[in-house]
C-alpha cells in the first residue's frame, strides 16, 4: 500500500470508531514531514476532525502552582533539584490560584488544569479544587496534573469537583526520568477506576524518540481510555540533561498530531499539541493550551502572563484562521 492509501484508510478507520493499528501508525509517523505526502496526511487529518469534533475547538489552561525544586530529577524538566535551575522557589496563593481560574474562565477557557510538581500536597490542592468549584462559576472542567495517586485520592478528588486528569507514561519512562513504568501505570489505573477522565499526550517528543516508541506511548494512553490525546514537544531547557538536543521541527510535530487525530478516531476526539503552532491546527489539532505559573519547560515561573505570550486571543485567531470556532464547553 502506497502512502496516500494508507492515509486514506486511516481515515475510513478513524470514521468507523476503531483505533488504527500500530504497523499502520509507525507507517505513517515514517512519511517526511517535508513531503507532498505528509500535506496529504495533514488536510485528511483536518478533515476528520471536521467530522470527529465538527470543527469545535478547546482552550486548556494550565496554572503551574509551585515553582519548586523536584527531587525526581527527569531529565527534560527545569525542576529537576540535581540541575540547579530552579533558584528562589515561590507558589501561587489561593486567591491568585482564584484570580487566574476567573480570568481563564472568563476568556473561554474549557478546562482549567492545576499543575504541581511531583510531591505538591494532594490533600492541599483537593481543598484548592473545591474552592474554585465553590468560588468561580461556569461550566468549565477542572483538571489536575500532579504526582501519583491511588484510586482513593482519584475519588477524593473528583468528590472535590475535579473532572480531567493528565497523567502519561512518558517517552522513556525510567530511563530519561527516575520512575518506574510500574508506579507510573498505577496512577493510570487509578484513574481508569474512578470517575475521572484522562487526558494523555504523547510526550516529551524529540529527535531521539523513534516512530516505534511514539505509537507505542499513543497505543498506552488508548489502553487507559484516554479521551483527549495529541503530541506535546520536549522543550530544550538549557541546564538539563537533554537541554543540548535539539527540538523536533513544528511539522514533525504537526505531523505526529496530525497521526494521532487518525490513530484516536472517536476514542479521542479532542487532539491536543503542545507548543502549539498554525500548521498543527490546519493538520487536525482542535486543543491548545495556554500556560501560566511555574513552567517545567522554562526557567523562569510568571502568573502574569502567559508562557512565549500564547494566550487565549492568539489560539482565537489561530483556531479562527483553520476553520474552527473556538467553545467553552462540549456540544
Ligand atoms: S517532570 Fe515532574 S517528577 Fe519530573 S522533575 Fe519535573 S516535576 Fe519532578
Amino acid at each position: 500500500m502506497n502512502n496516500l492509501e494508507l492515509i486514506k484508510k486511516a481515515k475510513q478507520i478513524a470514521l468507523s470508531g476503531k483505533l488504527l493499528d500500530r504497523e499502520s501508525i509507525i507507517s505513517l509517523l515514517k512519511i517526511d514531514p517535508a513531503s507532498e505526502d505528509c500535506e496529504f496526511l495533514g488536510r485528511t487529518a483536518r478533515e476528520a476532525a471536521s467530522i470527529i469534533c465538527k470543527d469545535r475547538a478547546y482552550i486548556w489552561a494550565t496554572i503551574g502552582l509551585d515553582h519548586k525544586s523536584c527531587s525526581m530529577n527527569c531529565d527534560f524538566c527545569s525542576f529537576g533539584e540535581k540541575w540547579g535551575i530552579v533558584k528562589d522557589e515561590s507558589e501561587i496563593s489561593g486567591n491568585e490560584i482564584i484570580k487566574l481560574a476567573h480570568k481563564y474562565v472568563n476568556e473561554g477557557a474549557r478546562w482549567i488544569f492545576l499543575r504541581t510538581t511531583q510531591f505538591y500536597s494532594l490533600e492541599k490542592l483537593s481543598k484548592s479544587a473545591e474552592k474554585i468549584r465553590n468560588t468561580v462559576p461556569g461550566e468549565y472542567e477542572l483538571g489536575v496534573n500532579i504526582g501519583e495517586f491511588d484510586e482513593e485520592m482519584a475519588k477524593k478528588l473528583a468528590k472535590a469537583g475535579v473532572t480531567y486528569v493528565y497523567h502519561s507514561l512518558r517517552l522513556r519512562e525510567g530511563e530519561n526520568t527516575r520512575f518506574s513504568a510500574k508506579d507510573r501505570l498505577s496512577t493510570l489505573e487509578s484513574v481508569k477506576n474512578s470517575p475521572l477522565k484522562l487526558a494523555f499526550f504523547v510526550e516529551p517528543i524529540g529527535c531521539e524518540h523513534s516512530n516505534e516508541e511514539i505509537a507505542d506511548i499513543f497505543l498506552t494512553a488508548m489502553k487507559y481510555d484516554s479521551v483527549a490525546t495529541g503530541a506535546m514537544a520536549r522543550v530544550p531547557v538549557p541546564g538539563t540533561p537533554l537541554g543540548n538536543l535539539p527540538a523536533l521541527s513544528s511539522k514533525r510535530l504537526a505531523q505526529i498530531t496530525a497521526v494521532t487525530r487518525l490513530a484516536a478516531g472517536y476514542n479521542a476526539p479532542d487532539i491536543c499539541l503542545h507548543p502549539a503552532s498554525e500548521i498543527a491546527l490546519k493538520w487536525g489539532a482542535n486543543v491548545v493550551a495556554v500556560e501560566t505559573g511555574a513552567l517545567p519547560r522554562d526557567t523562569y515561573s510568571n502568573s502574569e502572563g502567559e508562557w512565549r505570550g500564547f494566550d487565549t486571543n492568539t489560539a482565537k485567531i489561530w483556531f479562527n484562521s483553520s476553520g474552527y470556532k473556538v467553545f467553552s464547553k462540549v456540544g
